[in-house]
């Protein structure tokens, strides 16, 4: 019988797509991937370090595991970004831990597996991907049938002092375009409806050669890649995440010359004092960021704007969580993501002064949010009485007459419509707002 493997995912985009390439070279190699960590020979954790929390869940996890199978315990792995920081040091925090794969060693998977199931103890691979390896991803390991993560560059050159992400992932490297464009006509053929272009800085993409993207203008490669990608005509093409410094102009450009590249933008502002921005070294100040929102509220397309907020970096005074709550009120997010300061050991922040107290985080957390939930409510009351194009992705989890997906412009909407709808896009009219999505009928 073959090795069953279980694989659960913690973090972000990248890391479901890393999960995906690495079950399918798991499956090729003979292994088969299941769905219960129960019956499962060998348990892979796909970590996430972003934040203190999400850290120890990883930890967490294999507790609940190791005490879930009794006398029947799994081999354990770790593999992503908790796995590139903690290496060796992983094996003494758990000692449950057979073997350590770092974010680049997705593709050799099943050689350290087979090493752990021979006895060897304490495997680890923090090593760089090998060269000629190619993002291979087999449609039944994709999240989803409709829906399709398409990596286009993989780690960060930005170094914002908060973050953890350029030691974890290393520096950006850009996929060819050729072989994004491939991909991309491949998912197209086989009927994915939707496609997420994504990285850490999806518009720093810089290619080592053109090729691929000929025929097509473009003020940045990313410009011209997403001309390319949309031309391929495939019904919808989202991305993410934008990074403002190198936010240009011509992106929504793009999105104006082309109807499948869709009305949603992520860019994570993080703060709205020119002090805190300095100090996180962003490489742009609040005036730098207003004026490319500006850009795109002056889009011909009403195009949705959802950001990242920081609250609580060491020495934030209540002056500048002010000019936060200010630029909030300025852009009027169409969803904002706030996350509380979490000191990452070997970031330059984690050496700063100031840190607040939970108390005080927790304070303006609320305060942030409670802002956001009121500006929030008159941006999704304005979609009622309006008609949307839905994908329909699941039967809701609410009611089972009703249907849940995502809008172009990437708000939640659950409708009152069969599952005959599944995988296909319908216009639904909006007959209601909740507080994050919305509600309505197949029309
Ligand atoms: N590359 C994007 C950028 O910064 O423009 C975002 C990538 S990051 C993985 C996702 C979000 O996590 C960030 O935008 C930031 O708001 C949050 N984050 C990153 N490091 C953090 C930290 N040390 N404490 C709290 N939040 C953090």
């Amino acid at each position: 019988m073959s090795t069953r493997v279980y694989i659960e995912t913690l973090g972000c985009q990248m890391n479901v797509s890393d999960t995906e390439r690495a079950a399918t070279g798991l499956r090729k190699a003979g292994y088969d991937l299941i769905e219960s960590v129960e019956n499962a020979d060998v348990v892979l954790f796909n970590t996430c370090s972003v934040r203190e929390r999400a850290e120890q869940k990883v930890f967490n996890r294999i507790g609940e595991v190791r005490k879930l199978r009794g006398r029947d315990q799994p081999l354990v792995g770790v593999m992503g970004c908790v796995a590139q920081l903690e290496g060796e040091a992983i094996f003494d925090n758990a000692g449950a831990v057979n073997f350590v794969a770092g974010t680049q060693a997705t593709d050799r998977l099943s050689s350290l597996i087979e090493r752990a199931q021979s006895g060897e103890a304490h495997v680890l691979d923090l090593a760089e991907r090998a060269d000629g390896e190619v993002w291979d991803i087999s449609p039944v390991e994709r999240h989803s049938p409709y829906v399709a993560f398409v990596p286009i560059i993989e780690g960060c050159n930005k170094f914002c002092s908060f973050c953890i992400v350029p030691y974890s992932r290393g520096r950006e490297k850009s996929r060819s375009a050729k072989e994004i464009i491939v991909e991309v006509e491949k998912l197209k053929d086989a009927g994915y409806q939707e496609i997420h272009l994504i990285g850490q800085n999806v518009n720093s993409y810089r290619p080592k050669t053109q090729e691929g993207l000929e025929g097509f203008e473009g003020a940045t490669p990313f410009a011209r890649l997403l001309r390319a990608v949309a031309a391929t005509g495939v019904m919808r093409v989202k991305f993410t995440t934008s990074f403002p410094r190198d936010f240009h102009p011509d992106i929504v450009s793009a999105i104006e010359e082309y109807p499948n590249l869709c009305d949603w933008i992520h860019l994570p502002v993080q703060s709205g004092s020119d002090r805190i921005l300095q100090s996180m070294r962003r490489g742009h100040n609040a005036a730098d960021y207003l004026g490319r929102v500006e850009r795109i509220r002056n889009s011909q397309r009403r195009l949705a704007l959802t950001s990242d907020v920081i609250v609580g970096f060491p020495g934030e005074t209540r002056v500048d969580f002010e000019a936060t709550l200010k630029l909030i009120e300025q852009c009027r997010y169409d969803s904002l993501y706030i996350f509380k300061y979490s000191r990452r050991s070997g970031t330059p922040a984690a050496k700063l002064e100031g840190e607040l107290t939970t108390a005080e985080m927790s304070e303006r957390f609320l305060e942030l949010e409670q802002l956001q939930r009121s500006l929030q409510k008159e941006i999704y009351a304005d979609y009622v009485g309006r008609e949307v194009s839905v994908l329909a992705e699941r039967p809701s989890t609410r009611s089972a007459e009703d249907m849940a997906g995502h809008t172009t412009c990437n708000k939640v909407v659950n409708f009152r419509g069969g599952i005959e709808t599944q995988g296909k896009i319908v216009n639904v009219l909006i007959t209601e707002a909740k507080n994050n999505s919305l509600y309505g009928r197949a029309c």
